[in-house]
C-alpha cells in the first residue's frame, strides 16, 4: 500500500523543525511521496531544499491568494524562475479566497491569472485554492480552457452541483481530513460522487488533523492514512484497491 500526500506545507512551523521524523513517520504509514506547497516567495528556497534532499518529496510553486497584496514585480520574477525548476511538479496553490479576503479581490484575480500563465508556459498542473469564489474561479479558468489540461481543486468541500460542474470540466478533486469531521456532510457527499480516477488525497498539514487524531495539533503526512481509510470505507471499496487507484491518479496527474 502506498499513498501520496499531494498537498502539504512541510516548511511551516511545527513540521520543518522535525522534518526527518515527519518524513520517516510518513513512510512508516505508507505515505510514499509528498508534495510540499510553497505559498510565498519566502518559502521558495526552503521548499526547494526539501525537494532536493528527499527523493520522495516534490515541490509546488505558488503565492497564495492571501498574499496577493504583497506581490511585487520581483516576486513575480521569483515565482517564474522557481516554477521552471525540475523539482517543481505543480503550480499553486493559486486561486481566489473571498472568504477571508486578506487581499483585494482584484489583486487576487490578477495573481491567479499570472499563475495560470506560468502553468501554460511550464506545462505543469495547477493546484487551485477556491473559497467562496466558485463561479469567479471557473470564469478565470475558462479563459485558459484549451491551454491547461490538469487542474485540481484542493481541500474540496463543495455542493453536489459544483462537484458535477468540476467533473464535467475534466478537473480533479482533492480531499483533506475534513471529510472525517462530524459536520462535513458536504465533503462526504462529494467524496462519494468523485470517481477514483479523479480523486486525490492530501493533508494540507500542519492544519486539520483527521479523525481520530484531531487532538494532534500539528497534522502531518503520516496521518493521511486515516483519511484514506475513511473514504475507502465510505465508498465501500477495499482499502488496498482504493490506495492503488488514488495513487495511480496522483502519479498520472503530477507525473511523479
Ligand atoms: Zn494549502
Amino acid at each position: 500500500m502506498a499513498l501520496i500526500d499531494t498537498h502539504a506545507h512541510l516548511t511551516y512551523e511545527g513540521l520543518i523543525e522535525n522534518i526527518d521524523e515527519v518524513a520517516s513517520r510518513a513512510l512508516l504509514n505508507g505515505i510514499s511521496d509528498i508534495i510540499t506547497i510553497a505559498t510565498e516567495p519566502a518559502d521558495f528556497e526552503g521548499t526547494l531544499e526539501l525537494a532536493k534532499r528527499f527523493d520522495n518529496i516534490y515541490a509546488g510553486a505558488g503565492i497564495h491568494p492571501h498574499h496577493a497584496k504583497e506581490v511585487t514585480n520581483d516576486s513575480l520574477l521569483q515565482i517564474r524562475a522557481f516554477a521552471e525548476n525540475e523539482y517543481v511538479v505543480a503550480i499553486g496553490e493559486t486561486g481566489l479566497d473571498f472568504h477571508y479576503n486578506f487581499s483585494e479581490p482584484d489583486a487576487q484575480r490578477e495573481l491567479f491569472v499570472r499563475h495560470l500563465e506560468i502553468a501554460v508556459k511550464t506545462e505543469k498542473p495547477v493546484v487551485i485554492h477556491s473559497r467562496n469564489a466558485f463561479d469567479e474561479t471557473l470564469e478565470i479558468l475558462e479563459g485558459f480552457k484549451n491551454k491547461l489540461s490538469k487542474i485540481v481543486f484542493h481541500c474540496y468541500s463543495g455542493t453536489k452541483q459544483q462537484t458535477e460542474v468540476l467533473l464535467n470540466r475534466g478537473y480533479y478533486i482533492s480531499f483533506t481530513g475534513i471529510v472525517t469531521f462530524k459536520n462535513a456532510e458536504l465533503a462526504r457527499e462529494a467524496a462519494m460522487a468523485v470517481p477514483l480516477g479523479r480523486m486525490m488525497l492530501e493533508t494540507d498539514c500542519p492544519y486539520m488533523s483527521p479523525a481520530p487524531m484531531r487532538n494532534q495539533k500539528i497534522n502531518e503526512p503520516a496521518l493521511m492514512v486515516h483519511t484514506a481509510e475513511f473514504i475507502a470505507k465510505l465508498k465501500g471499496i477495499d482499502f488496498n484497491e482504493f490506495c492503488e487507484q488514488v495513487t495511480d491518479t496522483s502519479r498520472g496527474f503530477f507525473g511523479i
